[in-house]
This record gives C-alpha cells, sequence and structure tokens, in this order.
C-alpha cells in the first residue's frame, strides 16, 4: 500500500490579498515590511489594499491621497525587485454610494484589485456595539444584508470583502463569536448570488481569529451556498495592518475552503483572476 507512504502533502503558499500599509489611516506598516513578510512566509505575491474611505463618517476620510500612494507603492516595488510581486490594490468603503469618487481614483492607475467592504450602514459603524442601538437583533441583520446586497450589486470591486463583518458588532453587543446564518439563508444567498453572476470573488478574512472574535469568516456553510449559486473564486485575506499579521491563521481558512468544496484560491493581477489549486 502506497498510502501513508508519501512525503507529505504539498500546501500551496495562498498570497494574501488583503492587507494594509501606512497609506491607510490606521496602519503604520512600511509596505515594503509588509512585502517582506509575506516573502518571508514563502508568498510569491501579496496585494497592498490601502483605505479609500469616501464616507465623511469614517475615521479614515480624507487621508487618502491617491497620488502619493501610487508613486509610494510603485517606488516599493522598485526596491523589491520582483522577489516578491506586489499587488497594489484598494480597499473602498461603501463602494457602491462613492461610484463616481471611486472610478475617478482607479481611472487614473492600473490598479491589480479593488475591495469593497461595508463599515458603514447609514449611520450605523459595522464593528462596534452602537451598531444595534435602536434595533433587535434581527432587524439589525437584515438591516446589514440589505446593504451589503446594495453593495454586491451596483458597486466596483473585484472582491467582496469581510462579508460577515457585523460579527464585530455581534461580538461587541451580545459576546458571540460566531453567528448562524440558516435564519437568514434567503438574503444571504441572494448577496451570494449576486457577487457569483457578477463574476466577483469572495474573500475568507481571517482577522477575526486574531481579534478573539472566533474563527476566520464567512463560514464553510455559507461559502457552501457561495459554490452553490456559482461562485468560482475565493480570495484569502489576513487584513493585516502589522507586517507580522500578513498570512495569519491562513492554514485554518484554507482548510474551511475546501471543506465547501472549492479547489482553488483566486488572486488578481491588473483586476484580473488567476486560480491557484489547492
Ligand atoms: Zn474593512
Ligand atoms: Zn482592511
Amino acid at each position: 500500500m502506497a498510502s501513508g507512504l508519501t512525503c507529505g502533502t504539498i500546501f500551496p503558499v495562498i498570497p494574501d490579498s488583503h492587507t494594509h500599509t501606512c497609506f491607510s489611516f490606521d496602519s503604520q506598516a512600511l509596505p515594503e515590511e509588509v512585502c517582506r513578510a509575506a516573502g518571508a512566509r514563502g508568498m510569491r505575491e501579496v496585494a497592498l489594499t490601502d483605505h479609500v474611505d469616501l464616507n465623511p463618517l469614517d475615521g479614515g476620510y480624507g487621508y487618502f491621497r491617491p497620488e502619493e500612494h501610487w508613486s509610494g507603492l510603485q517606488d516599493c516595488r522598485a526596491r523589491l525587485n520582483g522577489r516578491v510581486r506586489v499587488h497594489i490594490g484598494l480597499e473602498c468603503g461603501e463602494p457602491h454610494l462613492f461610484r463616481q469618487e471611486l472610478s475617478a481614483i482607479t481611472a487614473a492607475h492600473e490598479y491589480d484589485v479593488i475591495l469593497g467592504s461595508i463599515h458603514w450602514v447609514g449611520n450605523r459603524p459595522v464593528e462596534t456595539a452602537a451598531f444595534f442601538d435602536g434595533l433587535d437583533f434581527r432587524a439589525g441583520i437584515v438591516l446589514y444584508l440589505d446593504e451589503l446586497a446594495r453593495l454586491a450589486e451596483e458597486g466596483d470591486y473585484d472582491i467582496l470583502a469581510h462579508l460577515d463583518i457585523i460579527r464585530r458588532a455581534v461580538f461587541h453587543r451580545y459576546g458571540w463569536t460566531e453567528l448562524d446564518w440558516t435564519p437568514y439563508e434567503a438574503r444571504m444567498r441572494r448577496v451570494l448570488r449576486i457577487v457569483a453572476e457578477r463574476g466577483k470573488a469572495l474573500e475568507v478574512n481571517t482577522s477575526y481569529r486574531r481579534r478573539g472574535m472566533g474563527p476566520p469568516g464567512p463560514s464553510v456553510q455559507v461559502l457552501r451556498w457561495f459554490r452553490e449559486e456559482g461562485g468560482r473564486f475565493v480570495t484569502l485575506g489576513s487584513d493585516a495592518h502589522r507586517p507580522e499579521d500578513v498570512g495569519a491563521d491562513f492554514g485554518e481558512a484554507l482548510d474551511m475552503v475546501r471543506a465547501a468544496g472549492f479547489e482553488s484560491i483566486a488572486v488578481f493581477r491588473r483586476r484580473t483572476p488567476y486560480r491557484i489549486p489547492i
């Protein structure tokens, strides 16, 4: 019997498609350090996806300077000299609400990847307990999912980032580290169907683990729904704001993607997805 006599499973090193540098208002990380951290973990490519916060409510509003950002990351690329392939990306909060402003930025340079994120629903911040002020749990979740559907449908993005970021508000309000989406299956599937039909990617975000908020998300169940709705592209994102967090908990995330039946992970170059077999 040959089984058990193999030389070990070969694990592909999956690129991190969601990281931040000091071009984001909430990170001090030098771009080169983020890229070197990716290289040290065996990644051949990494996406730097700094915040573009066009929502005046957001703490990062007004911070992003497109030209400084672009030239700074081009310098980083040059210094890395091909040792790690640097993808220049952006993470835009509520891109469906700021379409013109975002397209003015993305038209100016050849970005590799745009992450679409919900950070606010109206004036409710999705990362704090205050999200649920004046709302019961179900009403809050429905409000979130309906905004997510609008982003999925109307936003310009390649990857829908942290699909279940409302878990942060749930954690702070209720102390729960997991969320059962079964009661909201129809609404969630609608979001996933839109992402799939538009040929966009879904991110598995590992930052919950580092924050003590439970496993990477979305759950295997939600990833299965995505596949059933025709989803083809899944990316991994640490959402690192420090070099040491690049690629954190990717082993666990990879197991989840496999358990959901996917056979590849996607990475974007020049806004085009490529798939890495897993
Ligand atoms: Zn985000
Ligand atoms: Zn982020």
